[in-house]
This record gives structure tokens, sequence and C-alpha cells, in this order.
């Protein structure tokens, strides 16, 4: 028997943890004693690992190359120099034939590690010669890394998962950590523990808000006008720190002019939420000697997601509550690496270490590194994941090269990304089992999983993190970025790594953000959380010290935008709101997590609709009965969950269930700057089976 050193692959709160092995069989989970966990684990922590074992498998595991020649046959097994050689004269094909851009790649924020997103991104930019590759911050957090890295200069959390709970107020906004991050969820106790005011602004009656000391209940898709509102407070009653808003921010005069016409009272009847208490919450915040601001997918998946990071963050800088211990600003990342992806550039306008492709001073210097000509290089931002249907079905995009993402259960309205891949003339799947996404792919390649393979992940607080290998394989898989090099082989630009360590130094010397962490300094517990510049420098646990924050003049960056109203509104034929949330006991799209027993028991049917009990009465619905949810674009089989936690006018579905994903119903409205599409509203409406 023996314990290997990992860290969780599910939610970005990083924990470590040791996989305790017998007979190449993992037989359980043990916490160990990581930064962010400190020998705590949730049950996705305990018991997400049992599928490496083929216990119950609701899908099967992919275990060998698989071609489709033609559309419409059946897969054909087939040898990886066949899977290689094949899928490299296509790629070839349709490059030359139609242009890099004709080319869609994905990287992946789960568990195939930093070093397989380098390689795929290098892959995009050196072989294929385009920026077309970017991951599912795209559907999360794409809102948060661009209204940070505009407001503040980084797109990343400020501040430490470990530091939260020493925050004196935490303002946690569309953030329901009890169901995403279990373990960040008890820093948030720990803080209310030691005295810190907790100020919860949802719609539902989340965990967070029966022990908050202010639950500021606003009514859906109403998040800029609330912020606004917090702006006009601060100001209105002079509440900002105005030595440290001159000091260090700039536009408080455009600032003041877009939320003057914000007062709590005027938006009352928008938000839903009395302005007594909007302003006893911004009191309370100002007032405290430290203050944090942590958000969630409650912020982000919405048409004007960016704005409101823009206006979170502006509440912080308005506030001193920056460049200090115990406060900042959280936007708590969900997969467990996507802050990793999105380090190593698989993001369609940035190299890894957030460089800008369109730089050519930057193209140049990763040009030269990899060998190129940096002529060959594409100097304009590339496509985003939810931009390919649309531009698939009009030609533009003719193949999708997709590894460990499953688009087709995950994105926003389903039905666009399936016609979307319809139009495809050639999809390539690199995962490790049968999802949906792959069902309809031209060829599939097998990789390894979490668990059989090595590499360093990256959790929400910019903390490096590495995990060991705990077991041997079954099957003839390969490792993520060992495919992605035969192909790049294939394709003329030999690509020959024999280690993890490899790549991950290569990516140091291209990145000065990530320079001083190496692999030693990391070691087995360690935790390295970025900038790390040198060999000497131990790590940042808060951005921005003495508030020099990095933007073009060092100041941070007030911003308040109008309201804009969600895209699809209820109406007499669909009078409620569909939001997607998560559920605890299972994780995305459910294809890790559905297939480990003791989770299944848990949890075995996540399917649910969450309804008020005003709503499910007057539609006659009881709670547990079998309902149908229907939408403009789908309609889906659904359990009535019905609580009275739940506010007037909503529902509530997660997306993990594989009969009749929530996502057939939403939209596919998208965020102007990210492309984040807002999946927390749409109409639907609800009704009994039974009455159909
Ligand atoms: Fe920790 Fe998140 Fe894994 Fe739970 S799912 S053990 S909170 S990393």
């Amino acid at each position: 028997m023996k314990k290997i050193t990992s860290v969780c692959p599910y939610c970005g709160a990083g924990c470590k943890l040791k996989l305790v092995v017998e007979n190449n069989k993992i037989i359980r989970a043990e916490a160990a004693e990581g930064v962010t966990n400190q020998n705590q684990l949730c049950l996705k922590g305990y018991y997400g690992w049992d599928f490496l074992n083929d216990t119950r498998l609701l899908t099967p595991r992919l275990t060998r190359p698989l071609i489709r020649y033609q559309k419409g046959d059946k897969f054909t097994p087939v040898s990886w120099d066949e899977a290689i050689r094949y899928t490299a004269q296509r790629l070839l094909e349709i490059r030359d034939s139609e242009g890099p851009r004709a080319i869609m790649t994905t990287g992946s924020s789960r568990g195939t590690g930093n070093e397989t997103n380098y390689v795929m991104q290098k892959f995009a930019r050196a072989v294929l010669n385009t920026n077309n590759v970017d991951c599912c911050a795209r559907v999360c957090h794409g809102p948060s890394v661009a209204g940070l890295q505009e407001t503040l200069g980084n797109g990343a959390m400020s501040n430490s998962i470990s530091d939260i709970e020493n925050s004196k107020c935490l303002l946690i906004f569309g953030y329901n950590c009890a169901d995403s991050h279990p373990i960040v969820a008890r820093r948030v106790i720990k803080a209310r523990q030691n005295g810190a005011k907790i100020i919860v602004c949802d719609p539902r009656r989340i965990e967070t808000a029966r022990i908050a000391d202010q639950h500021l209940q606003l009514n859906n898709g109403c998040n800029m006008a609330l912020v606004n509102a917090f702006g006009y407070v601060l100001i209105d009653e002079q509440l900002y720190d105005k030595e440290y808003v001159h000091k260090h921010t700039q536009g408080l005069d455009a600032y003041w002019q877009t939320v003057k016409d914000y007062s709590p009272e005027a938006v009352e009847h928008l938000t839903g939420v009395p302005a007594s208490q909007v302003r006893q919450a911004m009191r309370t915040f100002a007032a405290a000697p430290s203050a944090t601001v942590m958000w969630g997918m409650g912020v982000t998946q919405f048409g004007q997601a960016v704005d409101v990071v823009r206006g979170l963050s502006s509440l912080a800088l308005l506030t001193g509550n920056l460049g200090r211990p115990h406060v900042g600003v959280g936007p708590v990342r969900g997969q467990n690496n996507v802050q990793g992806a999105c380090d190593m550039g698989v993001l369609p306008n940035l190299f890894p270490g957030y460089q800008d492709v369109t730089d050519a001073a930057v193209r140049e210097k990763f040009a030269r590194a990899w060998g190129i000509d940096a002529s060959r290089m594409d100097d304009k931002v590339g496509t985003r994941i939810t931009e390919v249907p649309h531009l698939a079905l009009e030609g533009k995009i003719k193949a999708y090269y997709i590894m460990g993402e499953d688009p087709l259960q995950t994105e926003a309205d389903l039905g666009l990304v399936r016609d979307g891949f319809a139009a495809l003339d050639f999809v390539v799947v690199q995962d490790i089992f049968m999802t949906k996404t792959a069902e309809m792919a031209d060829v599939i390649l097998p990789a390894t999983s979490w668990g059989e393979h090595g590499g360093v992940f990256t959790c929400a607080d910019r903390g490096f993190q590495r995990f060991d290998k705990a077991i041997e394989p079954t099957g003839d898989v390969k490792r993520d970025w060992e495919i992605i090099s035969l192909l790049a082989s294939e394709m003329g630009y030999p690509m020959h790594y024999e280690n993890n360590q490899q790549i991950w130094d290569e990516m140091r010397e291209l990145c000065p953000l990530f320079y001083g962490v190496t692999y030693e300094k990391m070691g087995d517990m360690g935790h390295i959380q970025w900038p790390c510049p040198d060999l000497d420098h131990p790590g940042t646990p808060y951005l921005y010290e003495n508030s020099r924050f990095d933007t073009p003049d060092g100041k941070g960056k007030l911003f308040a935008a109008p309201w804009r109203a969600p895209a699809e509104v209820p109406d007499e034929a669909y009078p409620l709101v569909l939001c997607t949330v998560r559920e605890v006991g299972h994780y995305s799209c459910r294809s890790m997590t559905g297939n480990c027993a003791a989770l299944q028991a848990l949890a075995d049917e996540p399917g649910y609709v969450q309804i008020s009990m005003q709503d499910a009465q007057k539609a006659g619905i009881r709670h547990r009965e079998l309902v149908w949810v229907s939408s403009r674009r789908g309609k889906v089989i659904s359990r009535a969950d019905v609580s009275e936690r739940i506010n007037r006018g909503a529902v509530y579905m997660t997306y993990q269930w594989w009969i009749g994903a929530c996502n057939e119903l939403t939209q596919d409205n998208l965020d102007p700057i990210s492309k984040t599409p807002e999946t927390k509203y749409c109409a639907v409406k609800v009704e009994r089976i039974v009455d159909q």
C-alpha cells in the first residue's frame, strides 16, 4: 500500500489529498495538510476518485483510439499510428484549404494539468498558426478576467483562500460557496466565528444566507442596479475613503455621473431590496477594518457580467480594500484548474503568462523560442468557444479539436450547439469518457485521467500545486501532451517532450510572472502563488501591495454602467425565470462524479428543478413530482423540489443530469466583451406531466 500526494480534481479550492493505492487500485482518499484545505475535504474530495477503478460506470471509459471515417458510420477501433496519421492529415487539409482560423481548439480546465494546456496552445499557435484556442473559463469566470484586468490589471483573485477567515466583512455576491466550494465555505464560517460581518446578495436563501448578518434577496437579473446602488450610498453618505480614492484610483467623477441615478430608493422597485437594507449593507462594509468582496457565477453568467465585475471591484477601490492582508476581490474560480488554463494561455487573446497576442514583441519572443518565423503567428485575437456554433453555421469554422471539454452538455442553448456541430467537417475529441460531445466526434483520442498522470494545477487563489501519478492506466491511452506532440510532429513540426518538468521549465522561461515557480519549490505540499518572478521569490499571497495596480498608470479604475435588462424576460407564455445552479454532490457535466459509486448513492438524481412554494401551489405541483420544464428552445423532464428557500417567480436547475440537461432550455445571449452566455436567466414554464 502506498500514499500518493494529489490535488482534488473538482473545484478550484485546491484541496490537497492523499490517494491510498493498493495493487494499482485506489482504495480511499485522505485529507492532507494543504495550504487551502488544512486537512479537510468535502464529499467530492473523499469519494470522487473511484471512476478510476471502473466500479459502476454510467458512461464507458475511452480505452483505444476510434475513427468514424464517414459521417453516420459507426466508430472503428484503430491503432495510434492510424489515429494520428488520419487526424494530422485532415487538420492539414483544412488548415491549408480554409486557412488556420477555420480550426478551433480547446484546452481543458480539469484533470490534465498546466503542462498539457501549455502544449495545446503552442500546438494552436505554432502548428495550426491560429489564436483559436479557448477553455471553459469562457462560460464561467471569463467576465471576471476581463473586468478585473481592466480595473486592477490582473484577472485573478487578489487575495488568498486561507486569508478569507481573517477579513472582518465579507460581501458575498451571487456565490453559493456551500455547493460550489465547500472548503471555501468553511473559511466563511470561520470568518463569522472570528467576528466578521457577512452580507449575502442572492435571490435564493442559500446556506450562507443562514449565517449572514444581512441577506439582500435581490430580484434575478438586477445585479448592476444593486451594485450601482451600493456605489451611490458609499459616495452619497460620504462613506468612501477619500484619501485612498484620490491617491490610488481614477474615474470618480465619471463613476458618480452613472451611479447618481441609482439611489437605493430609486431602484428599490427594480432590485426588490428595501433601500434601508442597501444603505445598512454599505455602512457595515465601509466601517469594517478589512473587507473582502467574493463572487461566483451569479455574477458572471449574465449578458452584463463584465460591467458588474468592474462595479464590484470599484466597491473595493472606493473603500481601500485592496493591496494589504485580509482584504481583496475574490472571483472564486470554478473548476480545479480553470485558473491554470488561463495562466497557460488557452485564451484567444493571451499567450501564457497573460502576454498579449496583439503585441508584436511578445509574438516575436514566443516565435523565437518555438523555432518558427514570427510572420506565421496569428496577430489577431482568436475565436471564443461560445462563438463556435455561430461560426460553424456560417461556414467559417470547419474543424474543432476538443480536449477535456463537453460543450454538448455544458454550453447554453444545446439545440444551437448541436446544429453548429452538425455543420462542422471534422471533430476531434480527446477525453477520458464517451461524453455527449465524444459521441458526435469523427476521431476519439483516449487520454490518461487525473490519477494516472502527474503535473501542476493552479487553484483559485493563483496557487501552483503539484499532483502526482497514483496508478498505471489501463487501456491503450496516452498522456494529453504526448498525443498533441505526436500530432504536431506528424504535421511537420517536431515536438518531443520527455516529461512534465521539461514542459514546465520551457513555459517558465517565457513567463516572467511564473519564472520563480520551480518544481523543486512546489515540492510535495507547496502552494506558490503568482507573481513569482525570480528563483528566491516566495510567491504573492495578495496582489497590488501598497495599492500599486497593474494598470498603465498604476491606479485602479472606478467603473459603473447603466443597468441592462436580461435578453429574454418572462411573459404570459413563459412566466418564470430559469437560473442554472450547482449541486454539492456532483461536478460540472458529471462525467467523473457520475461514475463514482459513493457520489451516485449520495446524490443519484441531480435532475431537479427548485421552485418556490407559491409558484408550485399555483401550478398544482407537489414536492418530488415529475414535471415538464420548457422554454422557447426546448423541453425537459425534471423532478420538482418545492422549497421555501426559493424566491417567487424563479426556478433553478443544475446542468449535471444526462437526461434533459437544462442547457436545452438556456439561451446564448453573450456578454459583449467576454462572450459569456447568460445562463442565469431565461424565461420558462413548469407544468405537471399528468396535465399534458
Ligand atoms: Fe476541496 Fe473542492 Fe475538492 Fe471539495 S471539490 S475537496 S472543496 S477541491
